[in-house]
């Protein structure tokens, strides 16, 4: 177990000190802003949908702590080819889970939804939930076309 939370830690340094999918994004269809201001992290989140409804593009600028950056990058990844009603889904599903608030769902996405179990390890740590959980809340934002920020407070 030790051996996997060793492999998670790596996982989200990496993705924090480079975050997949990063900047703004030409022609972005849908974005949102995400403020946490317990920790000070801010991102927007960018989003090009495409006729059918699919994801087919996504990226995110701001600066946060690792957490909520390495939150981001993996979000990125996983939506990008995904259509909205997948990725409103997976919101729900990727902030019960870290909320605990209900049942443990798993997440279409393959390999790269089993990376979001890397971000499990906050589960124990309430104040850090919310820089885990604040691109997905961007996500749902945006994917509504919410002009106000989305904050977890
Ligand atoms: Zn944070």
């Amino acid at each position: 177990m030790n051996e996997l939370r060793d492999l998670y830690r790596e996982l989200i340094l990496d993705h924090a000190k480079s975050p997949r999918h990063f900047g703004k994004l030409d022609g972005a269809t849908h974005w949102a802003e995400g403020i946490n201001p317990l920790c000070g992290d801010k991102l927007k989140l960018f989003l090009r949908v495409d006729d059918k409804q699919t994801i087919d593009s996504a990226s995110f600028e701001g600066s946060g702590c690792a957490i909520s950056v390495a939150s981001a990058s993996l979000l990125t990844d996983l939506v990008i080819g995904m259509d909205v009603a997948t990725a409103l889904n997976t919101f729900d599903a990727v902030t019960t889970r870290l909320t605990g608030r209900g049942a443990d769902i798993d997440i279409a996405g393959g390999l790269k939804a089993e990376k979001l179990r890397a971000l499990d390890g906050v589960r124990e740590f309430p104040s850090r939930v919310k820089c885990a959980t604040l691109a997905w809340h961007a996500l749902n934002s945006a994917i509504n076309n919410r002009s106000t920020p989305a904050t977890t407070e």
